[in-house]
């Protein structure tokens, strides 16, 4: 029976990574691209396949996906420190000193030979001993100033929303956070989606910049632990009730929960095209509209993953972000199993985002026997 559950985890957790940065690679490529240009240069149906880089022969994923690697990585650390010393941990602390970590990745260069320890606990990080990870890929300037200032800042905040650092609602919160839905087993989920909405806070302090993080690990962790066996529907609609709850009060609930019903509405209205509704549900620079943009995709696509990240992204917004959160969402739906191995076959950092998953199975393995 454990080694069922282990595997029908292992290839939701997988899926749900690799979902993620498959729509981050494909969209990568066209982030700041135009409409117009997108469509002259892959043709009407527009890019349906990797672009990949010439030196590398690989498809590139940007930083949506090395940050949604170190949310992983510092919710492990968490974790490990807690069932080692048997005390509470706040988890976005852990996943704070992470981040400090992917900073570091951005503005220092990787030298063979030169093993960083971590800002975690000391040791040796398969992340930053990873050299692909110390590549510029358009990181966020919210993510970058906000990490600045917490590499020198001595306090930690704990509560980053009641304390928040900055007043953006762009998506560089909601497109790293999937990996708190896939963590916490045991946890109430109105916590798990607090937790999230922490974690988006770390570097997002606008309340449309981390609530749709709360929304969206409400969906991965449904997806996962799905003993009720809801539909997509079902759960999209109970993570914005819950959202609702939890935020009840905020001025910005309505805006957030209004376009949600929206992207809902639109991926059940036949006959209208994918783009015509991406269009009326924003371009997904800030993150209530990524995350809207991304239900709908998932939404549409239920069946098919290719399809569903291909619509993702071919659109004049924030393409590798919506890719990259609508491929979390398909991924963790559909299972490693449903996607093409066509996408992974040529993607960059493949077998350190796989380890990375197969890490969060074993660490939920752990947790389990540690109560
Ligand atoms: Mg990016």
């Amino acid at each position: 029976m454990n080694a069922i559950r282990k595997a029908y985890r292992r290839n939701k957790i997988r899926g749900c990574l690799l979902g993620g940065a498959i729509g981050d690679a494909l969209g990568y490529a066209i982030e700041f691209d135009s409409e117009p240009r997108i469509f002259a240069r892959y043709g009407e149906d527009g890019i349906t396949e990797y672009k990949l880089d010439p030196y590398s022969g690989k498809a590139l994923i940007s930083d949506d996906t090395q940050m949604t690697l170190f949310t992983a990585y510092g919710l492990m650390a968490g974790d490990y420190h807690r069932r080692l010393k048997g005390e509470r941990v706040v988890p976005r602390e852990y996943v704070t000193l992470a981040y400090l970590d992917w900073y570091r990745t951005q503005t220092m260069s990787f030298r063979k030979g030169n093993r960083l320890p971590s800002h975690i606990h000391g040791g040796e990080s398969v992340l930053l001993n990873a050299p692909e990870l110390y590549s510029r890929r358009a990181p966020g300037n919210t993510c970058m100033n906000s990490l600045s200032r917490l590499v020198d800042e001595a306090e930690r905040r704990p509560d980053y929303i009641s304390r928040p650092m900055n007043s953006s609602k762009g998506c560089g919160s909601v497109m790293r956070v999937a990996p708190v839905g896939l963590n916490f087993e045991f946890l109430d989920i109105r916590e798990v989606d607090l937790e999230a909405a922490q974690t988006g806070a770390i570097t997002h302090g606008h309340p449309l910049g981390y609530m749709p993080c709360a929304v969206l690990a409400h969906i991965i962790h449904r997806l996962l632990f799905n003993e009720r066996s809801m539909t997509l529907r079902e759960i999209v609609l109970e993570a914005r009730d819950t959202a609702a709850g939890l935020f009840a009060g905020n001025e910005y609930l309505p805006t957030l929960t209004a376009l949600i019903d929206l992207a809902v509405e639109l991926a059940e209205t036949e006959g209208t095209e994918d783009l015509d509704n991406i269009h009326r549900l924003g371009e997904g620079w800030v993150a209530d509209e990524a995350l809207a943009i991304s239900i709908y995709c998932a939404l549409r696509h239920q069946d098919d993953f290719s399809a569903g990240i291909i619509a993702s992204v071919n659109h004049k917004g924030d393409s590798d972000s919506t890719g990259a959160i609508t491929g979390n969402i398909l991924g963790a739906l559909l299972g490693e199993g449903n996607i093409e191995s066509k996408w992974t076959k040529d993607l960059e950092l493949r077998d350190v985002i796989i380890s990375i998953a197969d890490d969060m199975v074993n660490n939920l393995e752990e947790e389990a026997f540690g109560r």
